[in-house]
């Protein structure tokens, strides 16, 4: 079947009581067994370690990106975990991506550290760079593509070979261009992670994580990590997240478009002095972008010449667009990574991988995209 009939039908059958359309909201916390016996018969036992409602989620997820299970989360931040905690102990070492969600910079660098687990962040763009990253106790490589939120691309197949030849998990955060557009499996990637808090969502309703695994021997791992840590995903926002998925290809193609128009309006302006978006020819992995994903997705950044104080004084008085965390959601959202999502990286790392005091990341919606670009122009017109 095509991905549109996937999104809404995979992982969900109708009630078998009532015929709901819609898998319900199993708000439950324990599920009464016929006997000793046949402990475990119906599939469930208790909400911390599998939930229907989160399953017919995670059985949707995994058939979208290919893989053989998912398993969801409270949050992408502790799927991510999960993946650090089912792959890593103390003494091993791990390669990530040199641009990523600060968070998970974050967790790497101030919590895993803690418990003796290596970290070495790579240059993503550059395969030679993530080989030679890569020592006798490397377990794991993990790489955002594009990346949170400077855009840099890694070549999937590429470090996927480099994983495989070490014998090492290489696991994608394909939060940015989703299974529609970026399937890593199919690129020999081993593990694919979401924030479903962006695109599967969608609306700015919830925050939630997957990780989905290609092979039964992962999903084991990570099954138990979801289970042991308790951060298993919550019935509503399964729920919500599943409606959410049902548009998803539909709500990218549409936004993408509009991403494309409006950075290459934002090229077009004279007090703009960069735009990023993989989309444009002058983006330099446009080549990679164009051969491994089927599209370039709705996130770009630009630079008002003038650097800080013109993208803030953009930022604090475009209408339309909010100025917020998150992104994926059909609200446009404009965003200051320096002071809000990537604060935690410290200025030099930053100023090394390139996250720019400059920098304004732009999550583009699902409004029209005139608005969206009229804004923009009366927010320049003002710096
Ligand atoms: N991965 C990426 C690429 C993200 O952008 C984010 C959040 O912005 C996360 C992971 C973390 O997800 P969450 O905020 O749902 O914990």
């Amino acid at each position: 079947m095509g991905f549109r009939t996937r999104q809404i039908h995979a992982g969900v059958t109708p009630d078998p009581q009532t015929g709901s359309i819609l898998t319900p909201i199993y708000q439950t916390t324990t599920y009464v067994q016929p006997s000793v016996d046949e402990y475990l018969s119906k599939g469930f036992t208790y909400s911390r370690s599998g939930n229907p409602t989160v399953k017919a989620l995670e059985l949707k997820l995994a058939d979208l990106e290919g893989g053989v299970d998912c398993a969801c989360f409270g949050t992408g931040m502790s799927a991510i975990q999960a993946v650090m905690l089912a792959f890593l102990s103390a003494g091993s070492h791990a390669v990530i991506s040199d641009v990523a969600y600060g968070g998970t910079y974050r967790l790497c660098t101030k919590i895993l550290t803690k418990f003796g687990v290596e970290f070495t962040f790579a240059d993503g763009s550059n395969p030679d760079s993530v080989a030679a990253a890569v020592r006798k106790n490397t377990k794991l490589i993990l790489t955002e593509t594009p990346a949170n939120p400077t855009m840099k691309c890694t070549d999937i197949a590429a470090v996927s070979k480099i994983a495989k030849k070490a014998g090492v998990v290489h696991a994608v955060d394909n939060t940015f261009l989703t299974p529609y557009y970026q399937l890593p499996f199919e690129l020999g990637a081993d593990i694919s992670i979401h924030s479903t808090t962006k695109y599967m969502d969608g609306h700015n309703a919830t925050v939630g994580g997957a990780v989905i695994s290609k092979s039964a021997e992962h999903a084991k791992a990570v099954r138990f990590i979801q289970n042991s840590t308790g951060s298993i995903m919550s019935p509503q926002v399964a729920w919500l997240t599943l409606q959410g998925c049902k548009t998803l290809s539909i709500r990218m193609d549409a936004q993408s478009a509009s991403a494309m128009a409006i950075a290459t309006f934002l090229e077009a302006q004279p007090k703009v002095s960069q735009v990023m978006y993989p989309g444009l020819k002058s983006f330099p992995q446009h080549e990679l972008s164009t051969r491994q994903a089927s599209g370039y997705g709705a996130m770009l950044w630009f630079e008002v010449k003038g650097g800080l104080k013109a993208g803030k004084k953009l930022m604090d008085n475009i209408k339309v667009w909010s100025l917020a965390e998150n992104l994926g959601s059909v609200e446009s959202l404009i965003t200051h990574p320096v002071t809000m999502t990537h604060a935690d990286v410290e200025p030099a790392e930053r100023a090394r991988v390139g996250i720019i005091d400059g920098l304004v990341r732009a999550s583009v919606g699902l409004e029209d995209t005139d608005d969206l670009i009229n804004a923009l122009g009366a927010a320049l017109d003002q710096v």
